[in-house]
């Protein structure tokens, strides 16, 4: 090719010749939200990210915060329950469902760390118990105080388009069965990891016991990926990067690449995870 760049038919010889190399027992997956861009979510990158109040625009970074909340906690629910719609009206893809094969072969050997939200691995068949949700999930909130134990959303509350009000009989349902207002259950910007609410440090005890990381569709902003990560290679893991864009992830990979430790399967997640899974499994 004209960049330099492998063909897919060399991506998928390397792929197998780093499968038969490392021989991996037990994999972590970490996936962030280019997994779901093609189910239709979109990343944060893209203009569908920012949410009007009054005349001013917010960006993402601006609503998913305590301090949003705390000012003005209508309307960020107003956010997040358009933003639960959206997460409901989509499918999962052909990445989420190899992803669940994944699973079904491997068992406990098996680890899912999503960033995602959305919810999407769960309705594709992976379990709970394998997958950490460490952002959260959008069909769930919790008590602002007392017990915060994550409970669904009440069905009763609608999705919401994207310039209508929260009416006050949605309102009034976000409420705990004892009557406590709740917020999302989001792990926000200016928020910390924990292992009650986001099961951050199981996440870490999985990385450091697996011979495979495998990093799908995310630009390595935050925090959890990049630990997992740090863990994972610390223990000598191999590493694979499915991503169309370079990020610190297919930096590692390509790093890694020259111990024969490590791919970039440049590409989309419906093209490479399944071929991935087949491959693991067959
Ligand atoms: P990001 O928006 O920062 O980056 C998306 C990454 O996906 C990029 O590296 C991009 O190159 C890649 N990508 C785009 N299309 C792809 C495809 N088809 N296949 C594979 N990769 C693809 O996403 P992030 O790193 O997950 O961080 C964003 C934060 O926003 C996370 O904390 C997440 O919780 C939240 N978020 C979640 C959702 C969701 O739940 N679906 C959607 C938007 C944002």
């Amino acid at each position: 090719m004209a960049d330099n760049q492998p063909s897919e038919s060399e991506l998928s010889a390397e792929l197998d010749a780093l499968l038969a190399r490392t021989r991996p027992e037990r994999v972590v997956v970490v996936t962030g939200a280019g997994i779901s861009a093609e189910s239709g979510i979109p990343t944060f990158r893209g203009p569908e990210g920012y949410w009007t109040v009054g005349s001013r625009e917010y960006h993402p970074e601006d609503m998913a915060t305590e301090a949003a909340f705390s000012t003005m906690p209508r309307e960020v629910w107003r956010w997040y329950l358009y933003r639960k719609g959206v997460c409901n009206a989509a499918a999962p893809n052909v990445a989420h469902e190899a992803l669940a094969r994944l699973e079904g072969a491997l068992g406990e050997r098996f680890t899912l760390v999503t960033q995602n939200v959305d919810g999407l691995h769960l309705r594709g068949g992976c379990s709970l118990a394998r997958t950490i949700q460490v952002h959260g999930n959008t069909d769930f909130m919790r008590a602002v105080e007392g017990d915060d134990t994550p409970i669904p959303i009440p069905a009763g509350v609608p999705a919401i388009g994207r310039d209508e009000p929260l009416s006050d009989e949605a309102w009034e349902l976000l409420v705990t069965a004892d009557g406590r207002r709740t917020r999302p259950h989001i792990l926000w910007f200016d928020e910390c990891y924990n292992e009650k609410l986001y099961r951050s440090e199981s996440a870490l005890a999985a990385a450091e016991g697996c011979e495979l990381l495998v990093v799908v569709g995310t630009s390595g902003a935050a925090a959890i990926p990049y630990h997992v990560a740090a863990v994972a290679l610390k223990n000598d893991a191999a590493i694979i990067d499915i991503n169309p864009g370079s990020n610190p992830f297919s930096a590692h990979a390509v790093d890694r690449a020259k111990s024969g430790k490590g791919l970039w399967l440049r590409g989309s997640g419906s093209r490479w995870v399944p071929e991935l899974v087949d491959k693991l499994t067959g």
